[in-house]
């Protein structure tokens, strides 16, 4: 049975040690004499983006939300709301991801996003999902469940190798063939002297079951997709319902009642972004929800136990392109399917070409397929057309005088090659070779 928690009385049952017992931080965090870019300089009231050490931040957003619920701090809660959005909007990668310094492991500069250098600690997914959660609660809002789906298959989900057995610390979107850093070449660890992400990722784990639902009033929402017993006390009495679903691979999400209260009550689900509208039959035939004004799909009627919703979302792969400031992956592209960010590995490319030189026509389609593949096992690969720029190791300084004829189909005369590259989800990669990956390609279209 799941630990179901109410997105309005969160606040009667959310603790604060701290605040509980009158004992408040000075108004400066850290305090006096500790490292500035360790952590925050300024009050927290004051701050409009989170700078300082990743984890830390996050952590004290988490908290900075649970004090807000429990006091009713209106302003204070706005406050850490106006930093998510900026740091959604800023200083967040395309898998989730936070922190793109190695530096004091800290968040940079807005737009300050470097895909090689990304630092994206493990711990700092898992805060960021935490913060999310609070904020989830105490607003209803389903964007913040959206930002928890991205970071729970992407910046958490390649932190795991696909045996269990060794783990990311740093989690970086490009790695090239001959990456060295500390001697060594950025591959995952079974244990680390600093071992604060793998026993949180088991931590993270172990509580993942109480992320996935919330109740308000007579309705339970679900916000989260995979197999699930749910039993929960509404106004209406308890609901209970089984939750199978084949994410991320395919977008079906099937929810079984298997005890129905005597009055009516809501089913609601969470439509992700990526999403065009879903589908849904109830019991076999085709039926309509309706939005609430936070967006999510009502269901509201009197059930019967064996009712079943069957949703269908759309997990067709897509093309996604960054924001013009983010200078590191100005004129590239990526592809995401579902909740998934998809990532291009050498081990996967054809024979001859070096993921270096690959550019991706982007806008063209894009095709998809079921796949079992060595060392990661069942996957959905993504095909793309590209082109293989032929760039070559330079001689002298890698500059000239005019651009280079690279990467503008169709082929010309530099050598440009079409061909169709080939990408597995981020989650599952550094699970083969160890050999070169990106998630960012040059768009050559
Ligand atoms: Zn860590």
């Amino acid at each position: 049975m799941l630990q179901q928690r109410s997105i309005w009385t969160a606040a009667a049952t959310t603790t604060c040690p701290g605040a509980q017992s009158g004992k408040r931080h000075p108004g400066r965090y850290p305090p006096k004499g500790r490292n500035i870019h360790d952590n925050r300089a300024h009050p927290i009231r004051d701050l409009h983006t989170e700078e300082g050490h990743a984890v830390r931040a996050m952590y004290l957003e988490a908290g900075v939300v649970d004090v807000a619920a429990e006091t009713g701090d209106t302003a204070l809660l706005a406050s850490s709301i106006t930093r998510w959005e900026d740091m959604v909007a800023t200083k967040t990668y395309l898998t989730g991801g936070n922190g793109s310094r190695h530096s004091d492991e800290a968040f940079g500069d807005r737009y300050e996003l470097p895909p090689d250098r990304a630092y994206n600690e493990t711990c700092a997914a898992i805060a960021s999902f935490q913060w999310s959660w609070r904020l989830l609660l105490a607003t209803g809002q389903p964007r913040y469940a959206d930002l928890m789906e991205r970071v729970l298959y992407n910046a958490f989900g390649a932190s795991v190798s696909t045996d269990g057995q060794r783990f990311f610390y740093v989690n970086p979107l490009q790695r090239r063939h001959d990456h060295v850093e500390g001697d060594e070449p950025g591959r995952r660890h079974e244990w680390f002297s600093c071992a604060c992400c793998p026993p949180n990722i088991m931590r993270f784990l172990a509580s993942l079951q109480h992320y996935l639902a919330t109740t308000d009033g007579d309705a339970l929402y679900l916000q989260q997709y995979t197999g699930a017993q749910i039993s929960t006390p509404l106004a209406a009495g308890t609901l209970g319902v089984a939750v199978s679903a084949d994410f991320p691979w395919s977008g079906e999400v099937t929810v079984r009642v298997t005890q129905a209260p005597a009055r009516p009550c809501g089913l609601a689900i969470r439509v992700p972004s990526w999403s065009s509208e879903p589908r849904l039959q109830i019991n076999g035939t085709p039926a309509e929800a309706s939005r609430t004004d936070r967006g999510y799909l009502l269901v509201h009627r009197q059930w019967q136990s064996g009712d079943v919703l069957a949703w269908t979302f759309d997990v067709a792969p897509r093309w996604a392109f960054p924001h013009p400031r983010i200078d590191a992956v100005r004129g590239c592209a990526a592809i995401e399917r579902g909740p998934l960010v998809y990532c291009f590995e050498q081990a996967d490319q054809e024979p001859g070409t070096d993921l270096a030189d690959l550019a991706l026509l982007g806008g063209t389609p894009l095709a998809d397929r079921p796949a079992t593949l060595p060392g990661i096992g069942r996957t959905v690969v993504v095909e793309v057309s590209a082109a293989a720029m032929g760039a070559g190791s330079p001689e002298g300084l890698p500059y000239t005088a005019q651009p280079p004829d690279t990467a503008q189909p169709p082929a010309g005369p530099g050598g440009v090659r079409r061909l169709t590259a080939t990408a597995v989800p981020y989650f599952q990669w550094d699970n083969r070779d160890g050999r070169a990956m990106r998630v960012w390609l040059p768009s050559a279209g």
